[in-house]
């Protein structure tokens, strides 16, 4: 009966400990993992970018050109997930946003936030018209707004520098919502197809631009990733959205020299997918597949 009785409270004890170790990892499981997902999405000649922060905040920004956009989201959302918090539109050209229209009529947006600028496509309009048939908040980007993704990760606008509310500005990509996200220590900076003449402003504005990432601006095209302003970013990585064999010639070889010189590792999603990146929040790494 007693050697009954010892063997019980051992057995009890290894059931405890196991129990422990189950309840420690449901924990830390349920905690998430900590770190914070950005993905730029093989989404043909466009661009998309979705972000999961490490407290699983959504954020996507562009929807590229088509419904493609679905079944990447699919691929990196769990199929009962039908939100997302913040959906940014860089600006209204199609390659950007008319993927975020069939986003729209499927998902639950929990606000939108664009550049503001006129822009007199149907595409655009219908755009407008669900926006406010769904009743989704709709922000106006402005350089100095912060957006808290976590109490540790924010998304910081850096560009329009001015209002283009009701203005039609004749290159709307001087109108573009750029972005950088800081998690920690660990940064990204969205350009969104940012030109040139942004990319010198940005670096007249004095603000901090050095990212471990860089989202190239403009597909790679030669209006954009100036040597100056890529010197100012000093990333570790960069990463080009573009199409498979697409009529514009993106990339195009001035910016890859560009990126070569400065001997930054660059990912293409023409050629290598969906690039996914993760961070611990002290610095980026790519995730292979
Ligand atoms: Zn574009
Ligand atoms: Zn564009």
């Amino acid at each position: 009966m007693k050697n009954l009785r010892t063997y019980g409270s051992v057995y009890f004890l290894i059931l405890l400990v196991a129990a422990a170790g189950v309840i420690w990892y449901a924990v830390f499981t349920l905690e998430g993992s900590h770190h914070l997902r950005l993905i730029v999405f093989d989404i043909g000649q466009g661009d998309s970018i979705f972000i999961q922060a490490e407290n699983d905040t959504q954020v996507l920004i562009d929807g590229g050109p088509s419904n493609a956009v679905l079944a990447k989201l699919g691929s990196v959302m769990p199929f009962w997930d039908r939100s997302i918090d913040l959906v940014v539109l860089t600006h209204p050209h199609a390659d950007h946003m008319a993927g975020l229209i069939e986003v729209l009529k499927r998902y639950d947006i929990g606000m939108v936030l664009e550049s503001g600028a006129d822009y007199s496509t149907a595409e655009y309009r219908e755009w407008h018209a669900l926006l406010e048939q769904k009743h989704i908040p709709i922000a106006v980007a402005r350089a100095g707004q912060k957006i808290h993704l976590s109490p540790k990760t924010e998304l910081d606008i850096l560009t329009p520098f001015e209002s283009f509310i009701g203005k039609s500005p004749s290159n709307v990509h001087d109108a573009m919502v750029v972005s950088k996200l800081i998690y920690a220590s660990s940064s990204a900076l969205l350009t969104g197809d940012a030109e040139k003449y942004l990319e010198y402003r940005l670096l007249l504005s004095g603000v901090d631009l050095k990212s471990d990432i860089l989202k190239v601006g403009h597909h790679g095209s030669k209006t954009s990733t100036v040597p100056d302003f890529v010197a100012a970013v000093a990333p570790e990585y960069a990463v080009i959205s573009a199409g498979r064999k697409n009529r514009y010639g993106h990339p195009t070889q001035q910016t890859l020299d560009t990126l070569a010189k400065f001997n930054i590792k660059t990912f293409r999603t023409d050629q290598n997918r969906d690039v996914e990146f993760t961070s611990d929040g002290s610095k980026f790494e790519r995730v292979l597949k």
